[in-house]
């Protein structure tokens, strides 16, 4: 892969695509978004740093769960929130 990745991104050898474009605490919440992201641990599409509850790297921080891809539509890559690593797949 392209890009300055980390151990956590090479490990990924499938990518976990969104379910639904949604993100679920919001959709809680009734809140919205900007752009969202899917967590390549569980596979839970949250919504990005540029949200206002920034409930993606909230899930990365108090899960442990390191990598997500984006789940914007045409956007083809992958983000750990410990390396602050990018890659595109
Ligand atoms: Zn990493
Ligand atoms: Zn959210
Ligand atoms: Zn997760």
């Amino acid at each position: 892969m392209p890009g300055d990745t980390c151990a956590h991104i090479e490990a990924i050898n499938s990518i976990k695509q969104p379910q639904r474009l949604e993100c679920e605490e919001c959709m809680k919440i009734g809140s919205d978004w900007v752009h969202l992201r899917t967590c390549q641990e569980c596979g839970v599409t949250l919504c990005c740093d540029s949200s206002p509850n920034r409930h993606a790297s909230r899930h990365a921080f108090s899960t442990g769960h390191p990598v997500i891809i984006s789940a914007q539509p045409g956007e083809r890559w992958l983000y750990c929130y410990p390396d602050e690593a990018f890659a595109e797949y």
